[in-house]
């Protein structure tokens, strides 16, 4: 069965279906509401979830809004809240949006797809600009271009002083290309109808 929480039907309860922000908010539930992220309301508790959804989708059916909450608990994960910390130590600017869009990307981070993919965005580049805008300071860290969610963990790691690198540096590491290397810009069928977009042809 189709989830209520549609990326269609987001962006059609939206102020602004073209504003970034709404976007990858709605990549982002929409794909936590279909499980592809183990997040349904992307780590936040029933109140912030609903506020969360009122701001940006108001004509959101409050009956889908409540169903969809029902029983919904934050996110008991330390590694969820580690990474919503770190997004949030780097943010640009106080508010709520910034705490929704942490909450979306480190969800987005659990599931098992390039990030960009998980969030629904169309390319690295959407959410490059994304980090770039929200998190610059974070966004400005990452000079060697990494991969997101590996520079993100990296950036934990670091914090952590734990060593999970093999190599002295990522100059000498075999892993260079998973780490640094290019990301595959097809958008996997399995997300693309979930996410508003047409499968890129094989
Ligand atoms: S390239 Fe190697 S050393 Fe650098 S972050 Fe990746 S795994 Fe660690």
């Amino acid at each position: 069965m189709a989830s209520p929480l549609s990326f269609d039907l987001l962006l059609q309860s939206s102020h602004d279906p073209s504003d970034a922000v709404t976007r990858a908010l709605a990549g982002a539930l929409a794909h936590a509401a279909a499980g592809v992220i183990p997040a349904p309301t992307l780590g936040l508790d029933g109140t912030r979830f609903q506020t969360l959804l009122a701001r940006h989708f108001p004509a959101l059916d409050g009956q889908i809004c409540a169903a969809h909450c029902e029983g919904c608990r934050p996110l008991r994960s330390d590694e969820f809240a580690d990474l919503v910390a770190l997004l949030l130590a780097h943010r640009a600017h106080a508010g709520e949006e910034a705490e929704w869009l942490a909450h979306a990307i480190a969800s987005a981070c659990m599931g098992g797809n390039h990030l960009y993919h998980d969030m629904g965005l169309p390319n690295r580049q959407a959410l490059s600009e994304l980090l770039s805008r929200h998190f610059t300071r974070l966004f400005e860290k990452n000079v060697g271009n990494m991969k997101w969610k590996k520079f993100f963990y990296k950036q934990l790691c670091d914090q952590a002083e734990v060593r999970v690198c093999q190599a002295p540096s990522c100059q000498v590491c075999n892993d260079y290309q998973a780490c640094f290397g290019p990301e595959d810009d097809t958008f996997p069928a399995s997300l693309a109808a979930l996410a508003g977009r047409a499968p890129v042809p094989q």
